[in-house]
């Protein structure tokens, strides 16, 4: 499959595109093939997840020898059920449950994969580099892509996280972090300032080839990589065809998704699998109050030039979305020129605007709802005492939206709410929200919200407090470029 930039017309392999993450222009890398090529979606629905997996992923990364055995390799043993992504009934929506994996969050199902395609990717083109995984987190890609790179030869990661920007437990699962070839550092400013400066630094560093004669080459575990976003399509086609095996629907038949969203990365694979076949219908996107998606999909106006708020789903306190990039590419005919234009409005002066027939083509799959402090709050404990389900709050901003959503549209398609991370990872608001007093350190409030609701913490969860703190690097975002030199020794 060809994979070109959203910028200009470079171009490259599957390959090619999962090795570099992004493109030299600073696009990143789309294939638009997807809009053409046939996909026999039909074929997948009713296999284990792992098989599905299997066909999915080479469709999209057709370049991949032995898929299958990446598939096998990358989720064997690793998550709570053996297929990965349970859908379960709360209330009268479905929750597709994406947090089963090492670290409860649901960027496990894309970071154990990336490992085992970026290994691959070398080994088939004869690299012998090391990689270097350069990563900005809002809290669970960096300990989701740890887990998944610490100890795998030939790689290192290193992780930068706004400084007091994370949960109290997602810094003590990075904190914790084990393996020889990682390092963790916390940045002082907000998620966007920490992203934006990784960017620069991965660019500086490129441009002026600091790594070459150590023989080393940087690649991104962010969602700008498309071996990331690859392997998060394949979730949707499992919740679809867990519906049809419950005859809940017909082959065929339409749904509609809700998916909470920061970055766009999870809710864009949902796009791929639409454009792949898949009978989607709408893709509903949850917004936090750093509603900058939500305003756009609505208005076709992306104005970044506004409050940010620390909220308590910090891993959707984002206001430069960089998945947007590719959803615009796709809408507008696959021309670079137009998007490089408005992403280099978006970079100078903070806002740009896209035109009316893009628009109309997003509105055609895309609605936007968001949700305010107070009402996650409300949501965790109505879904508590009504539905009796405990949700984290990231999946609270995706079932108010889906309640706003039917609301609107009132038929019988059914909703699929995807969830993203564990209530106990974040046990402050939802000790809140289902009337726990929140007292006592992160680890006594999950025990108090185990004892009241019954429902168990997840092994990687309950045994955190007990491990040494192995990282506590603080420094400002000027610094990074020096630091990711100093930890390489160049
Ligand atoms: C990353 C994350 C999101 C947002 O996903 P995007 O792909 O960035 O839109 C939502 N919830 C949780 C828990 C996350 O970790």
């Amino acid at each position: 499959m060809n994979y070109r930039s959203t910028r200009s017309d470079f171009s490259c392999n599957s390959l090619q595109a999962v090795l570099q993450g992004i493109s030299p222009d600073g696009g990143l890398f789309v294939s638009p093939e997807i809009l053409s090529q046939e996909f026999d979606w039909k074929s997948v629905i009713g296999l284990s997840t792992l098989d599905m997996a299997q066909k999915i992923l080479s469709h999209l990364l057709p370049e991949f020898k032995d898929m299958g055995e990446l598939v096998k390799k990358a989720y064997t043993g690793k998550f709570e059920t053996e297929d990965l992504t349970p859908v379960v009934k709360v209330g009268d929506n479905y929750i597709l449950e994406l947090f089963r994996g090492p670290t409860s969050a649901f960027k496990d199902v894309a970071l154990s994969m990336l490992p085992q395609l970026i290994t691959a990717a070398k080994a088939q083109s004869g690299a012998t580099d090391e990689t270097v995984i350069l990563t900005a987190t809002s809290g669970d890609t960096g300990k989701a892509a740890m887990e998944g790179f610490h100890d795998v030869p030939g790689t290192r990661i290193i992780v930068f996280y706004p400084h007091g920007g994370v949960s109290p437990i997602q810094r003590a699962q990075m904190a914790t972090q084990e393996g020889k070839n990682v390092r963790v550092c916390a940045v002082r400013g907000n998620f966007d300032d920490c992203q934006t400066a990784v960017k620069q630094a991965f660019a500086k560093i490129n441009a002026m080839g600091m790594l070459e004669k150590a023989n080393k080459t940087l690649s991104s575990a962010n969602s700008i990589n498309i071996g990331r976003l690859a392997p998060q399509v394949v979730y949707y086609f499992k919740a679809y065809s867990d519906l049809v095996s419950q005859k809940r629907i017909a082959l065929g038949d339409k749904i509609d998704f809700v998916v909470p969203s920061g970055n766009f990365g999870d809710i864009l694979a949902g796009y791929f699998a639409k454009l792949m076949g898949l009978p989607v219908r709408h893709l509903v996107c949850a917004s936090n109050e750093n509603k900058v998606l939500a305003d756009f999909l609505t208005t076709g106006v992306y104005d970044k030039r506004r409050p940010f708020y620390r909220t308590s789903s910090p891993s959707m306190d984002i206001l430069v979305s960089s998945n947007l990039e590719r959803l615009l590419f796709l809408a507008a005919d696959c021309n670079a020129e137009k998007v490089a234009k408005w992403m280099k409005d978006l970079n100078t002066e903070g806002i740009f605007t896209v035109d009316e027939a893009v628009m109309q083509n997003i509105k055609e799959t895309f609605k936007a709802y968001h949700c305010t402090e107070q009402q996650t709050i409300e949501t965790i404990g109505e879904t508590y005492n009504k539905d009796n389900y405990l949700c984290d709050p990231h999946t609270a901003v995706g079932i108010k939206a889906a309640k706003d959503y039917k609301a609107e549209c009132a038929d019988d398609v059914p909703v699929v709410v995807l969830s993203t991370a564990s209530p106990y990872k974040f046990p402050a608001p939802v000790s809140e929200a289902i009337g726990l007093p929140v007292t006592g350190d992160e680890y006594e409030q999950i025990a108090a919200i185990s004892k009241k609701t019954g429902v168990a913490v997840p092994k990687n969860l309950s045994s955190i407090q007990s491990k040494p703190v192995l990282h506590n690097d603080v420094i400002d975002r000027e610094a990074i470029l020096d630091y990711v030199l100093e930890v390489l020794g160049v």
